[in-house]
């Protein structure tokens, strides 16, 4: 295989070319790195690489681990020591990591190597990468369009073959919503079942790191490294991960699938709704009995959700101060002013917006009128799940209302901004897992833009939705269109 060529590989792929010793780590790396020269200005996807330590490590890897070799590439909200860490804020624009987060040893004692951060919405606020206070990331299936968001970065770098899989995290759907403006698989995994330990904190009670790739194994080999306990993330669950492999390939036949009936709506891009029709067809010519079923709190979930992921940002980010991380103002006069000229100046407006949101719903006098009852209707929202799953082993649904929109679109509206998580939001409310995969494309203009499926499953059960997500993959034929306009564009400059 032509070095050009390698990037494009899925994680799979590459390993078995790995293991048998047709191409070494380096030459992977380096043909990552040739790749990333080249069609990175067009997309925009990383906010640093980390080139030295990953050619250090990739002299060293063992192709024999479970990711032996394989560069990975991170969302800049995840630790990795001695690599910058900055959230895509001003605030944290000097900062190193100290320490690698849970999920990076995990990964590099599985052999991987961390390759990159990648571009998000400052702190993972957002839909659209927008705002980063760094730059834009573009679709690569359109560049006048948003990749989605927050990981935008890394669902960028995945569908652009400027990585061959990433981390992301999922707070509201962080994950699964540029998987699916993207065309990758995104996987957001049940609350606890990895560890948090190195994120920097965006809604603690909501938040969970996941694999972005370009195959449903490729988000089960991710899984089977990072999932797990952690003695430094007492919210993880204290029971071994299984092997998310082990299911692929199994058949689906008599699973039931519930569709939810709150989730066809009006609004909804009438491509997407026929997509994920189709793919509700797929899934019963395969043997999947199909049920309707009911989520009757779904309106307040995107309410509930502003509350409470504000609430608990409020509080995590108060300790960007300016005395212990990152940015501070120069010249204060008193304490006060330097706390204030340092979060003024060093955080960008989504996210003083969340945090006055946040700190107001907390606030004596309206904490039980906002707060308080927010978390009551997550729990009604809770028990609307676990009644769901009485009758079905997964829900179906489009991960997005809509395909990608346009850069400028959504930014003077937050309100339609904060929209694009509408089936998703609920899914972290919940705890549960979910996962987003291609379903097909919508013709917009003359833009061919990716739909994402949506399969949710109950607590710790990733295992059942990767099985019917490799179940319909493998019997469509979506996951391996590639993005268009890069075609090629790979080969010309590594020839020019
Ligand atoms: N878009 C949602 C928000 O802005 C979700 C973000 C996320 O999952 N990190 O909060």
């Amino acid at each position: 295989m032509k070095p050009a060529d390698l990037p494009a590989l899925n994680i799979a792929d590459l390993q078995s070319l790995l293991r048998r010793r047709e191409v070494s780590p380096r030459e992977a790396l380096e043909a990552l790195r040739v790749r990333v020269a080249a069609i990175e200005p067009q997309i925009d996807a990383y906010l640093s690489l980390d080139t030295e330590d990953a050619l250090k490590q990739a002299e060293t890897a063992d192709v024999r681990l479970p990711l032996g070799g394989v560069p990975i590439a991170i969302k800049d909200v995840i630790s990795v020591a001695g690599q910058p860490c900055t959230c895509a804020s001003r605030i944290l624009r000097n900062y190193i990591a100290p320490y690698d987060a849970t999920v990076i040893t995990k990964l590099k004692a599985a052999g991987a190597i961390p390759f990159g951060k990648t571009n998000m919405d400052e702190f993972a606020m957002g839909s659209s990468t927008e705002n980063s206070s760094v730059k834009l990331t573009r679709n690569p299936w359109d560049r006048t369009r948003v990749p989605g968001g927050s990981s935008g970065g890394s669902a960028a770098a995945v569908a652009a073959d400027l990585a061959f899989g990433a981390l992301g995290t999922d707070t509201g759907g962080s994950i699964r919503q540029p998987a699916a403006l993207t065309g990758v698989v995104g996987l957001k995994p049940t609350y606890g079942r990895v560890s948090r330990f190195g994120l920097v904190a965006f809604a603690s009670s909501l938040d969970q790191a996941g694999p972005l790739t370009k195959s449903v194994r490729d988000a089960a080999l991710i899984m089977n490294a990072i999932a797990g306990p952690d003695p430094c993330d007492s919210t993880c669950f204290d029971r071994a991960a299984p092997d998310y492999t082990a299911a692929l390939g199994k058949e689906i036949r008599g699973m039931r699938l519930g569709v939810p009936k709150e989730y066809m709506l009006e609004g909804i891009d009438p491509q997407v709704k026929s997509a994920v029709d189709a793919a509700v067809r797929q899934f019963e010519s395969l043997g999947a009995e199909i049920v309707d079923v009911s989520l009757p709190h779904t309106d307040d979930a995107i309410a509930v959700y502003y509350i409470i992921a504000t609430a608990e940002a409020s509080a995590n980010l108060a300790r960007f101060d300016g005395v212990r991380y990152g940015y501070r103002a120069a010249d204060a006069k008193s304490m006060l002013d330097h706390y204030g000229r340092t979060r003024a100046e060093g955080f960008g407006a989504e996210v003083k917006r969340r945090i006055i949101l946040g700190t107001y719903v907390l606030s004596s006098g309206y904490y039980d009128a906002y707060y308080l009852r927010a978390q009551k209707v997550r729990e009604l929202i809770r028990q609307d799940f676990a009644q769901a799953f009485a009758k079905v082993d997964a829900l179906i649904s489009p991960t997005s209302p809509v395909p990608a929109f346009r850069i400028g679109e959504r930014t003077s509206d937050p309100l339609q901004m904060y929209l694009a998580d509408i089936f998703t939001n609920a899914g972290n409310l919940a705890g549960i897992c979910g996962l987003s995969l291609p379903c097909g494309f919508a013709q917009i203009g003359d833009a061919k833009l990716p739909i994402g499926l949506q399969l949710v499953g109950p607590a710790l059960d990733e295992e059942r939705i990767l099985q019917l997500a490799y179940a319909y993959e493998q019997s469509t034929e979506w996951h391996k269109h590639r993005p268009p306009s890069l075609l090629g564009a790979a080969t010309e400059s590594v020839a020019a």
